[in-house]
């Protein structure tokens, strides 16, 4: 039997946990504070800041917001980063990608105190992540290891896969799954699009993670049996639905599971956690910045 790893159940744990140390926070006077910074304003990324409001509001976080015009000068963002860099009722913010063309988002994710920096994205964070010293892990991949560690799914010694090279999927995450680390001390092969013979590489695999953002580019015959098979994958598809379209991730669900012992699915895998582990973030934010130890 396949096992179907249920993202939305794991993701309403780690919120349930949170609850505990915002408690604790809060008998210290302190309420964490999460803000989101969006520039223009793309349907998208307004979905996905108004997700994160929400989020917050449920485990009981601050949220915050702050727009900047589309056509505004780069400048009129990094002044609104300044002053969440020095307003102490946030915590941690992000800056929703992506920014309009005429800004460079390398610039801007410089520009973020690190101590706030959620993503984990300031060069920074990268840094202590890849000597082993991580102070935010990065929401995806880390979701990543939460729900490979709910299913009890041990990465020591395991040869994993990452089909995708991305700074925010698949580079941390190669990183964090080869550290010397309870959750880590696998062998990792980490492929892209100029990867000779994906299907060997994937085969080759016991944990294959797809984060190409290519619509069903894995399928069952790129896996053994046995496969544990994470799909980070979200795409829109063309589909004759209500509103148009579906989404699928980079995984050929059906086929894929014929082989996998388990898989995500998409929906209700990895996104879900990628909004969990970012109030996790917040909150050891505001556990660092407030002095207040809590239990993560
Ligand atoms: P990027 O576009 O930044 O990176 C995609 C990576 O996949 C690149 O390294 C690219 O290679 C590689 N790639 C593309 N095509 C192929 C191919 N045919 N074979 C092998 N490798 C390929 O994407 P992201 O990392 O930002 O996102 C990946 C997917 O994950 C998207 O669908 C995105 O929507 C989703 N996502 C989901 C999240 C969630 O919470 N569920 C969070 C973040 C992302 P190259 O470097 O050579 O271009």
């Amino acid at each position: 039997m396949t096992e179907i790893i249920d993202g939305n159940a794991v993701a309403s744990e780690i919120r349930d946990d949170l609850t505990d140390a915002i408690e604790t926070l809060a008998d210290a006077g302190s309420r964490p504070g999460l803000a989101t910074v969006l520039m223009g304003d793309d349907p998208a990324s307004q979905t996905y800041v108004n997700m994160k409001q929400r989020d917050c509001e449920e485990v009981g976080i601050e949220s915050h917001h702050v727009d900047v015009d589309g056509d505004a000068p780069p400048e009129e963002l990094y002044d609104a980063i300044a002053d969440l860099n020095d307003d102490s009722e946030v915590h941690g913010y992000i800056v929703q990608a992506p920014v309009p063309d005429h800004v460079d988002y390398r610039d801007v994710i410089r520009r973020v105190d690190p101590i706030k920096d959620v993503d984990g994205f300031h060069p920074e964070n990268v840094g202590r992540l890849v000597a082993g010293d991580a102070r935010f892990r990065p929401c995806t991949p880390h979701g990543v290891q939460k729900l490979l560690e709910s299913a009890n799914i041990d990465t020591e010694g395991k040869d994993v896969t990452i089909v995708g090279r991305s700074d925010i999927v698949g580079k941390p995450l190669a990183n964090l799954l080869i550290q010397k680390s309870d959750d880590g001390n696998a062998t990792v092969t980490v492929c892209h699009s100029r990867t000779d013979d994906l299907a060997a590489k994937t085969r080759n695999a016991d944990i294959v993670v797809a984060a190409a953002g290519v619509p069903e580019l894995v399928d069952g015959s790129m896996l053994e049996d046995g496969t544990v098979v994470i799909d980070v994958g979200v795409n829109r598809v063309d589909a004759d639905t209500d509103k148009g379209y579906e989404l699928v991730g980079d995984v050929e669900f059906e086929s894929a599971k014929e082989k996998a012992s388990a898989i995500t699915p998409v929906p209700g895998g990895v996104g879900p956690m990628t909004r969990a582990m970012l109030l996790y973030n917040t909150v050891k934010a505001a556990s660092l910045q407030e002095d207040v130890a809590v239990d993560l």
